[in-house]
């Protein structure tokens, strides 16, 4: 079967993850058959599509007419045979018992045609035991969505023992049809990717606090400040629920051994219920308490150490065990968890013999089994020193992380900003892969135009990376010297002898506006949303913003952007003057491309000196741009920074006091 072929797919249950997937099925063109075992839970599951359909809608993601399709195609089931006799592919996501699942497919069998494909959404159950209940396991595999499908990108498509390739590579283009980004699991292993690197990361922050090694507030304080994870570890375990980590954990236990023992404050945790965000409290009190209240200045060498650590480790057991190769595993985590960085780059730069010295002495001092080096992990570090390979592509050597370079034709160089599970945010290393790629570009014979967008379809970049920039501390230094970093990089593309074109779609914002600032001619579709919302933080635009938006719109216009630090729409920035047009949100990519093919058509030596001389004839812009930098290093001294960066991550409004 090929994708063509795929027609009409069945999902098995309406609950949580069951609705979503149908959702996100429906969205992509295909009829779907949703079925659960009551008439009131299928109807819950389609009012929950509605609902969600009608968000999407109400943001702009979708248009009204796209939400009534998808929903029109969407029919609530309970009878297996209707909703499974003309299916293509069955998505299965029934509760996670195994008892349940072996009754759904020996139904399953006698309902759905020969052709169908069955695959199944289980976080943690054997791939290759589900497959034994059916008559064809080489025609099943994992479909690992994450929750909730329609806003998370990742699905881990995994192999049981006898997935056919074929099986595989369908469920794959399935995923990428329904615009989800694919990762192959290509052995059937606990945990799969992300679970297997985030539930012993859980459990080893339970056993640093359980053994006091270090007290929630350091935990939590180092892997979001330190280590830059999008949470702290307790609060992300306080998120996905303390139940279920212990759920994946046992099993683990029960499959790899006494590496993967549950820490009697995890299983404290579930005896009492206390489970986390849903139920209330978990390691924080969400009804009584203020929820997960993480110091930012309690960061311990010991906890990054003992964390990378056992992340190092299953990294190690996930590569030498020929489940997933080190690009897939911090692609999913990266997906799948919000990891700014994945796991395999953490623990490179970390270095492996370090990460191999922490384990052997954690192991000498507890003897406990979870610190037992993994073989491949020894191997790595002792014959190589990372998992990476220090390879080169073509793009002068340099492997990037967080853009990426394209060549579309017609002298364009083309810089995506390539974070888009991060909104496309700025961090210190996209500034300097940034400022790398513009070098390359303007040194490239073959390119007269460089074309930035944005990959994804939600923003351009969103601004800075607060968090990173909270990591840093109240360090006044160090600002003063990422303002300057930012500034001078942006910089850069003013400063380029080939013209600069931004393709925008999406927000814009902060950082990510000052970005768009220094290219030549910006362009955007009618979604995106702009604003340099720094004020609100109690900071300045730091990144050239107080110079350059003025040179482009007049003061006036930039005054009030920046000091009512409010959100402008596309149309508005047009009469701004910022962007030259906008376009329909599907025309976007094309029109920029059009207009930086156009560009790069012009004459070089002329273009050249007119940008030269435009720059010339500014007013005192370094003067102002010293300034600009000197204030930004002040400011991260103040009270009202902390407060205002406090506020924004959790969504409440500042209350500034001029400290
Ligand atoms: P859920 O309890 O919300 O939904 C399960 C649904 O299946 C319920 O509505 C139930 O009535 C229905 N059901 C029970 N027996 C059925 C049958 N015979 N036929 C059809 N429907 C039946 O559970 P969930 O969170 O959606 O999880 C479903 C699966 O997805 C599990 O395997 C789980 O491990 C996996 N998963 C969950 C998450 C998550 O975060 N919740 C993430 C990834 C994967």
């Amino acid at each position: 079967m090929e994708l063509d072929d795929i027609n009409t797919i069945a999902v098995l249950g309406a609950g949580n993850m069951g609705h979503g997937i149908a959702e996100v099925a429906a969205m992509a063109g295909y009829d779907v058959n949703m079925r659960d075992i009551k008439e009131e839970f299928v109807q819950d599951g389609y009012d929950q599509i509605e609902w969600s359909l009608n968000k999407l809608a109400e943001n702009d993601q979708l248009s009204e007419e796209e939400a009534d399709a998808a929903l029109e195609r969407v029919t609530p089931l309970v009878d297996m045979e209707e909703a499974c006799g003309n299916a293509d592919v069955v998505i299965e996501a029934v509760p996670e018992k195994m008892e349940i699942k072996q009754d759904v497919y020996e139904e399953l069998e006698a309902a759905a045609p020969d052709r169908a494909i069955f695959a199944t959404n289980t976080s943690s159950l054997s791939i290759t035991d589900l497959a034994e209940f059916t008559d064809r396991p080489e025609q099943f595999c994992g479909m690992h969505f994450f929750n909730p499908p329609v806003r998370m990108p990742l699905v881990e498509v995994i192999s049981g023992a006898e997935s056919d390739e074929e099986t595989l590579d369908l469920i794959e283009d399935l995923a990428a049809d329904f615009d989800k980004s694919p990762v192959r699991v290509h052995k059937d292993s606990p945990g799969f990717i992300v679970n297997r690197i985030l539930v012993p990361l859980m459990n080893e922050a339970c056993w640093l606090v359980h053994e006091d090694e270090a007290t929630i507030a350091e935990v939590d304080s180092t892997t979001k400040y330190d280590m830059g994870l999008p949470m702290g570890s307790f609060e992300l375990g306080d998120q996905v629920g303390n139940d279920i980590s212990y759920h994946v954990l046992d099993y683990m236990h029960d499959v790899l051994g006494d590496a993967y023992e549950p820490c009697p404050l995890l299983e404290e945790k579930v005896e009492n219920e206390e489970l986390g965000k849903k139920t209330g409290k978990g390691f924080y009190d969400y009804e009584d308490g203020e929820g997960a209240e993480i110091p930012t200045d309690e960061q311990s060498d010991l906890v990054k150490e003992r964390l990378t650590a056992t992340m190092a480790n299953e990294v190690a057991k996930l590569i030498g065990g020929d489940v997933a190769p080190p690009e897939s595993i911090d692609e999913a985590t990266k997906l799948g968890a919000g990891f700014p960085d994945g796991p395999v780059k953490l623990a490179d730069e970390f270095g492996l013999e370090t990460v191999l010295e922490a384990l052997e002495e954690a192991h000498e001092k507890t003897g406990h089994e979870r610190y037992e080096p993994a073989d491949y992990l020894q191997e790595r570090a002792e014959e190589v020193g990372s998992f990476y390979e220090a390879d080169e592509d073509e793009d002068g050597g340099v492997e990037f992380e967080a853009i990426r370079i394209e060549h579309p034709g017609e002298m364009v160089g083309h810089i995506v900003l390539d974070r888009p599970h991060r909104m496309n945010t700025i961090s210190g290393e996209l500034l300097d892969e940034l400022s790398e790629a513009v070098d390359i570009l303007e040194e490239d014979d073959e390119v007269r135009s460089i074309l930035i967008t944005g990959e994804g379809d939600r923003a351009f970049s969103a601004g800075a990376d607060v968090q990173s920039m909270a990591a840093g501390g109240a360090d006044p230094l160090g600002a003063v010297e990422l303002s300057k970093k930012g500034q001078s990089t942006f910089g850069k593309l003013e400063a380029a002898d080939i013209p600069v074109v931004a393709g925008i779609d999406g927000y814009c914002l902060g950082g990510g506006m000052e970005l768009s600032t220094c290219a030549d001619i910006r362009v955007a579709s009618e979604r995106s949303q702009f604003g340099q919302p720094e004020l609100d933080l109690g900071l300045i635009p730091g990144w050239g913003g107080t110079q350059r938006l003025a040179n482009v719109i007049g003061e006036g216009p930039a005054k009030e952007i920046i000091l009512t630090a409010d959100r402008y729409e596309a149309d508005e920035m047009k009469r701004f003057g910022f962007v030259t047009d906008v376009v329909d949100n599907a025309d976007l990519e094309e029109r920029a491309f059009e207009l930086a093919a156009d560009l790069a058509g012009g004459p070089p030596i002329a273009t050249k000196y007119t940008k030269r001389a435009m720059l010339a004839g500014r007013h005192d812009t370094d003067a102002g741009l010293e300034y600009e930098a000197a204030a930004f290093g002040q400011l991260m001294a103040t009270d009202d920074l902390m407060e205002g960066i406090t506020a924004f991550m959790g969504d409440e409004d500042p209350e500034f006091e001029g400290k």
